[in-house]
């Protein structure tokens, strides 16, 4: 029993809750580590969401409305921290919801689907095929999902595979704490801003952004921008930390 005045009482409760997730199978062991890197870059951007993470927030909202097949690509660590902000990002932007997996296992496809649905999501199900240009176990999907979406939506993805989407010539939108990982540098656009914090704002933003604004969102959509402005909130801390 994790006490509520303990300072770091959120983080905690939501390792907790990470760790069972890890027992039951829904989480990979390697997702509870790729959770420890993304507090950590949390905690230099003061766990809380900037002004610049806001309007690529709000830019995702506009890129899933003017996608013509959005698809958001749920894996373990989604499914853990988020299991009911899907459903309503779903609704309100359209998509289509993939569960697609890293440390890939036909059971833990089966456990995270049966979490998301137990949340009101519609989850597309079929036989996974080998359609990625990546080596073997990373390349599975689904024809009729990610492999002919022309947008993905794909938080903490890995580097390599959110690269081969983009050879694809996708569309990807991820959301990543690190503005230097591979990831967060060749995504379309990336949301550096925990995720948690992020899919409820991408979700709001959705039906206040009419055709108009969405273009011009789009239009504007400078990824550089994105992750410097990130790493200026965390510089920024650095140097007046000691104050
Ligand atoms: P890459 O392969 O893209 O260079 P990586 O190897 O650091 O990066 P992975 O371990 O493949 O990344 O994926 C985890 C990523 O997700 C990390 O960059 C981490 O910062 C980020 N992350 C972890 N938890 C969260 C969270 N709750 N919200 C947003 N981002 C997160
Ligand atoms: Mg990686």
């Amino acid at each position: 029993m994790i006490p509520k005045e303990h300072p770091r009482y959120r983080s905690l409760v939501v390792r907790e809750r990470l760790a069972e997730f890890a027992r039951e199978g829904v989480l990979s062991l390697e997702g509870l580590t790729a959770h420890g890197r993304g507090e950590a870059f949390d905690y230099l951007l003061g766990e809380s969401t900037s002004e610049s993470a806001r309007l690529a927030e709000r830019t995702a909202a506009a890129m899933l409305l003017l996608a013509r097949k959005p698809v958001i690509s749920v894996n373990g660590n989604t499914a853990a921290l988020a299991a009911d902000q899907i459903a309503p990002l779903q609704q309100a932007s359209g998509a289509l919801v993939e569960v697609n997996l890293f440390h890939r296992t036909e059971e833990r496809i089966e456990k995270i689907t049966r979490l998301l649905e137990a949340n009101g999501v519609s989850v597309l199900s079929g036989s996974r095929e080998r359609l990625l240009p990546l080596p073997h176990g990373r390349a599975w999907c689904l024809r009729d999902g990610i492999f002919s979406a022309d947008l993905v939506l794909v938080p903490l993805e890995d580097g390599d595979r959110c690269a081969a989407l983009r050879q694809m010539g996708k569309d990807v939108v991820t959301v990543d704490l690190n503005p230097l990982s591979r990831t967060a540098r060749n995504a379309t656009l990336t949301v550096v801003d925990e995720l948690t914090r992020a899919l409820p704002e991408i979700t709001r933003s959705c039906p206040e952004i009419g055709k108009e604004e969405a273009l011009k969102l789009v239009a504007d959509l400078d990824n550089d921008y994105f992750l410097r402005a990130a790493m200026d909130v965390m510089k920024e801390r650095l140097a007046h930390a000691l104050d």
